[in-house]
């Protein structure tokens, strides 16, 4: 049993982070800490640890997570000049928070890929 983050008590609305979206698969609400203007995190209902805990049956919501940050970068109105999905996978990949979750990044140029 993996244990949960503060992600799940969001996604349960537990604690009173206003959501952009939600449905049975993913929720979606802005990061606390926005690096750049517009900073969303994307996250599968459903408590998976890393994308190494990804499975077969996770697809679905993985897509629509995908399918989300599309709907979300036009509302944001960013879509035309572009944006950034990122995930962070374990401590060499920066993850902070072990409840996977999809980065929105964008409103500005964001520059090179990496800064390491
Ligand atoms: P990562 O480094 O990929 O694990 O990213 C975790 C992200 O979660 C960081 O950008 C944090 O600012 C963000 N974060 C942590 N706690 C909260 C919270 N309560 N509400 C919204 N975003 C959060």
């Amino acid at each position: 049993m993996s244990e949960e983050t503060i992600f799940s008590k969001i996604i349960r609305q537990e604690i009173p982070t206003p959501l952009l979206y939600q449905d049975d698969l993913v929720t979606a609400f802005r990061d606390i800490s926005p690096r750049v203007d517009s900073h969303i995190l994307i996250i599968p209902n459903k408590l998976i640890p890393t994308v190494n805990d990804v499975e077969e049956e996770d697809e679905l919501a993985l897509g629509r997570m995908i399918t989300v940050a599309k709907k979300l970068a036009k509302e944001e109105g960013i879509d035309e000049n572009g944006y950034r999905l990122i995930m962070n996978c374990n401590q060499h990949g920066g993850q902070e928070v072990y409840h996977i979750h999809m980065h929105l990044l964008g409103g500005q140029p964001l520059g090179p890929l990496l800064s390491v």
